[in-house]
């Protein structure tokens, strides 16, 4: 089989290797669609803590099952499936409490365990124990699938940050996150829906995609002041920042209403993670900051059901679709800014 191999940062390459064999508590499927995340450039670039190399990256997926190991119950050879890449120990003091994305064991499909962006992949035994592999409702298409775990990250934000019927909800950033967000706010009841994106591209892919009330160019208006004035002075019910930039961690402070939250949805670079901020702001506005990171099993089933639902319609953020032999193309255009979702299709070729 052809499999993208990372020997080491930027090093990838895509080789004929043996198709893997599942032990009894395994399961084997054939990777029809991997989705490029953000996650999967900086580990191209930067490596990662929990990658050993050589590694297989990518996390965002969705196969057939071609085999299963003798010992494994419930799932049959044929059925299409989707991978919660982030598995839980099930063991742990967090995962007890079932609070899974904080498990103190956390695995990760990508990292720990070889990933996507290959034919045939492994589905390790701890991982089909527990839960992280999804049957995919009938009217999804395999494409569609592989982001429910993106769509699961989100959801999990959208969680922790409590939106609901009436609220102003404020996005900065229309990646692939920030667009799936506004979609996401408007299911969970969200009144009006505020866009903040510098990138004339993104802003209008997001007002085809989401339908935002109203945008915003931060470099060409004042965003805090825009925000007090479509609320009435007010601030901003929920903020959520959808991407890496302390700046806008520090502006969205000022956006918030008094008792609003606001999530750190993207994390900052390692090199400068700090911000700065005038904390009688919080002291004055009794408003909460929450962090997101990941996402739970339960988090991409919940996923997969608003998918197949019809309650969002996500598959228009995909731009681009390739064969594996086009990986690192995909990984340049997708770090380009002038894509959104890149799909690696491994065996659409061999077909
Ligand atoms: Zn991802
Ligand atoms: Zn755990």
């Amino acid at each position: 089989m052809k499999a993208g191999v990372l020997y080491a940062i930027e090093d990838l390459r895509i080789q004929d290797i043996p198709v893997p064999s599942p032990s009894e508590n395994e399961i084997l499927i054939r990777v029809e669609a991997c989705a490029i995340c953000g996650t999967d450039i900086r580990v191209y670039h930067y490596g990662h803590k929990h990658i050993r190399f050589p590694r297989i990256t990518g996390h965002e997926i969705s196969g057939e099952i071609v085999e299963v190991g003798i010992k494994v119950e419930n799932y049959k050879i044929g059925q299409r499936v989707a991978v919660a890449p982030a598995v839980p120990c099930e063991e742990c003091y967090y995962c007890r409490k079932g609070i899974q994305s904080m498990c103190l064991n956390l695995k990760g499909i990508g990292y720990h365990f070889d990933g996507g962006f290959t034919q045939f992949m492994i589905i390790p035994e701890v991982a089909v124990r527990n839960g992280c592999v999804n049957s995919i409702p009938d009217n999804l298409s395999l494409e569609e699938a592989a982001l429910a775990e993106p769509l699961a990250c989100a959801i999990n934000g959208q969680e922790l940050s409590k939106i609901g019927l009436g609220d102003t909800v404020v996005i900065i950033g229309a990646g692939p996150l920030g667009c799936m967000h506004m979609q996401l706010a408007r299911v969970k009841g969200a009144s009006k829906v505020i866009l903040v994106e510098l990138s004339l591209f993104r802003t209008n892919f997001a007002i085809d995609f989401a339908m935002p009330d109203v945008t915003i160019n931060p470099s060409k208006e004042n965003a805090v002041q825009r925000i007090k004035e479509e609320t009435n002075g007010r601030g901003a019910d929920r903020i959520i920042v959808a991407c890496s930039n302390g700046k806008a961690q520090e502006e969205s402070l000022e956006m918030v209403s008094p008792r609003g939250i606001v999530n750190f949805f993207g994390g900052l670079p390692k090199d400068s993670p700090y911000i700065k901020f005038n904390s009688n702001l919080v002291h004055y506005g009794e408003f909460y900051v929450v962090g997101t990171h990941g996402s739970a099993p339960y988090h991409n089933k919940l996923a997969l059901n608003l998918l197949s639902q019809g309650r969002m319609e996500i598959k228009d953020l995909i731009t681009h679709r390739l064969p594996l032999e086009k990986l690192k193309e995909g990984i340049n255009l997708a770090e380009s800014g002038e894509a959104m979702k890149v799909v690696i299709l491994p065996n659409e070729l061999s077909r």
